[in-house]
């Protein structure tokens, strides 16, 4: 299909122009999670993605305009022709190019590989569920945090260290090592840390030891963030985690999803409109045998569809029409509601949580006002 003809589809169903693909180039990796929401493993059932299909879906999505390309798997390292993809990412001219990994793989080699590719665009995300190996190895397995740590020091002693993002997926047994994380990050002179909550799908919902945290948890987390000065300081440096950075969100959310802009596409052909919406009644499948503007194009009505239940949820839900974070919020993630209850018009699953910082913002900004008046704070500007 003719790429032009496929966007103009998407943009008569006023679907955002696709900009990074997430690409899972292998469903088998050299870890086997007990929270991993793919199900990957050793011998994962979708195997390695043949190369030549990934080479011709790499050029296909530049010329529909994307900017931005995640290699993910599985393992993309795990792929023996991954070097070679990010390779030819850099040579179409994506300007930014992602390696979603847990970096156990690295050598020497491929350090050396990456360094001399010289691209500012490049980020190198690692999966590090703690900042010690007990909690890290107790969800990935007994040698992980060694296996993370020696490819980390690699990539930082061939001066890749700033283009590594360290990646935790919040749980009950690791929140409270959000600091010691940033400390290590910091040690270890890491680009970033990001978190993010763990999605009740994948290994992490059949009937797997992990769960997600508490509120109570996330309440500490919050008030740790106000009274300790050296964590804050590491934070504002460093971090990004959802929890803390819904304090600071004031203006009304325009678009209550991101629909086309991060679409999805797994090892055995399936495109998702993002990569938390993996609803399989909302995928193209088969994608791998067929040009990727086709894809965009079938799956125009399906997500057009998907969008108009994103716009309606906040109203949907009289949980969200009482809630003071109705505007910022509007019902949260929809691709997060679909993966923990199925329900696209459900309230984002980490709800409580949201709720309780909006509502301790709102106090924080009341008291504020009943001490210094609107006024007040005018004259004084
Ligand atoms: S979570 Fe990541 S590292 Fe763990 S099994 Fe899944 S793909 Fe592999
Ligand atoms: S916090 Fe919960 S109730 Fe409030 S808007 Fe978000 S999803 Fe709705």
């Amino acid at each position: 299909m003719n790429p032009t003809a496929a966007l103009d589809i998407l943009r008569e169903k006023r679907l955002l122009a696709p900009e990074t693909l997430t690409l899972a180039i292998t469903g088998t990796c050299n870890l086997q999670c007990r929270h991993c929401w793919v199900n990957a493993g050793p011998s994962g059932t979708v195997s390695a993605v043949p190369t030549r299909t990934l080479f011709r879906l790499l050029e296909e999505f530049r010329v529909l305009e994307g900017n931005g390309i995640r290699f993910t798997g599985g393992e993309p390292l795990c792929h023996p022709d991954w070097l070679e993809l990010v390779r030819s990412a850099r040579a179409l001219g994506y300007r930014s190019i992602s390696l979603q990994t847990n970096g156990m793989l690295f050598t020497e080699h491929n350090v050396a590989a990456l360094r001399e590719l010289d691209f500012p665009g490049l980020t190198i995300q690692i999966s590090l569920d703690g900042a010690t190996a007990p909690i890290h190895d107790l969800v990935r397995g007994r040698g992980a945090f060694a296996g993370a740590l020696d490819g980390i020091r690699r990539l930082r002693d061939g001066g890749l260290g700033k283009r590594i993002t360290l990646f935790m997926t919040e749980m009950r047994h690791n929140l409270e090592e959000i600091p010691a994380l940033l400390k290590l990050a910091n040690e270890l002179e890491i680009g970033s840390v990001a978190t993010g909550t763990l999605v009740r799908c994948g290994r992490a919902a059949q009937g797997s030891p992990v769960a997600p945290p508490t509120l109570e948890q996330y309440e500490l987390l919050v008030h740790r963030f106000d009274s300790d000065p050296p964590f804050r300081e590491l934070y504002e440096r460093l971090g990004n985690v959802a929890a803390l950075e819904w304090r600071r969100e004031t203006s009304p959310r325009t678009e209550c999803c991101t629909f086309l802009q991060n679409p999805y596409l797994t090892p055995d052909g399936r495109l998702y409109p993002c990569v938390l919406c993996h609803a399989d009644r909302y995928a193209v499948s088969g994608v791998l045998q067929k040009d990727l503007a086709s894809a965009f194009a079938e799956g125009a009505p399906l997500w057009d569809t998907l969008k108009t239940m994103s716009q309606c949820r906040a109203e949907a839900n009289a949980a969200c029409r009482e809630c003071p974070g109705r505007l910022t919020c509007a019902g949260g993630c929809m691709g997060r509601a679909l993966a923990s209850s199925g329900d696209p018009l459900a309230v984002d699953d980490r709800c409580d949580v949201r709720q309780a910082i909006y509502r301790r913002n709102r106090s924080i900004t009341s008291t504020r006002e009943r001490h210094f008046p609107k006024e007040f704070t005018e004259d004084t500007e």
